[in-house]
């Protein structure tokens, strides 16, 4: 007679997250676009997908657009603007100022500049490609909030500096600008000395991102993925979830009670 053996329970890849989680004692998160696409900001890589779809963003938004034609470059920006100043923060970004406050993340490193992480209430954040929190006059200096670069357009749609004639740019890294050096090397010790790197939404094939998870298991700690699509570091990855970032990301944090 043939015995019942009860298969043993499968753990699921967003509790086998939370043990890896428990477990480290230097926990660090890397975001990319794909964790505020819940929050109504497409991925600009999606094709026929967002305001990159028209447009050449290296024939825009990059720093010589901006010097050589500062009318087309805010054109564009002006309403990206706009539309990013209204968005809200997610479950996902949610779920990572937990993790923070309860002593399990010791910090998050975007790529995104649309200061959702902040507005979620993460404390020790690396923004690698600036923010459009701030906007500075190119010439003095003068620094910015986003509510206060709306009232610097001139006639020509151009953005001002109130008081000096310099013009006012995005704190975001332009295509062609230099990535901030303090930030990129906080960035790199983070990743060098995480037991476990979480990589929540990005595609990890642009830099600086590409190669953090690599400096992480370099140093022999763990990388986790949580990210829709194929990624270059799936292979190395103690676990990968690919759903939902924000549904995975709350069944992380259900499974850690
Ligand atoms: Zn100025």
């Amino acid at each position: 007679m043939e015995r019942q053996v009860a298969a043993p329970a499968r753990t699921s890849a967003a509790e086998q997250l939370a043990e890896l989680i428990g477990r480290s004692s230097s926990t660090v998160a890397l975001t990319g676009a794909g964790i505020s696409v819940p929050s109504g900001i497409p991925d600009f890589r999606t094709p026929g997908e967002g305001i990159w779809s028209n447009v050449d963003p290296f024939e825009v938004a990059s720093i010589d657009a901006f010097r050589r034609d500062p009318q087309r470059f805010w054109q564009f920006y002006r309403p990206r603007f706009s539309m990013l100043g209204d968005k809200r923060p997610n479950p996902a970004h949610v779920a990572l100022a937990t993790l923070e406050r309860r002593g399990l993340l010791a910090a998050v490193v975007t790529q995104n500049i649309d200061r959702l992480h902040r507005a979620a209430g993460t404390r020790e954040l690396i923004e690698v490609h600036g923010s459009i929190a701030t906007s500075s006059c190119i010439t003095c200096g003068r620094s910015y909030g986003l509510d206060e670069v709306e009232a610097l357009f001139d006639g020509r749609g151009i953005a001002v500096c109130d008081i000096c004639p310099g013009l006012v740019k995005p704190d975001v890294v332009l295509f062609g600008e230099m990535l901030p050096v303090a930030a990129i090397e906080r960035a790199r010790q983070l990743a060098a000395g995480a037991e476990l790197m979480i990589c929540i939404g990005s595609s990890l094939e642009v830099f600086p991102a590409a190669g953090l998870p690599e400096l992480t298991l370099a140093n022999g700690g763990d990388v986790a993925i949580v990210t829709k699509g194929p990624t270059p570091c799936d292979r190395e990855a103690s676990v990968k979830l690919d759903g939902d970032v924000a549904e995975e990301l709350l069944a992380v944090l259900a499974a850690l009670g």
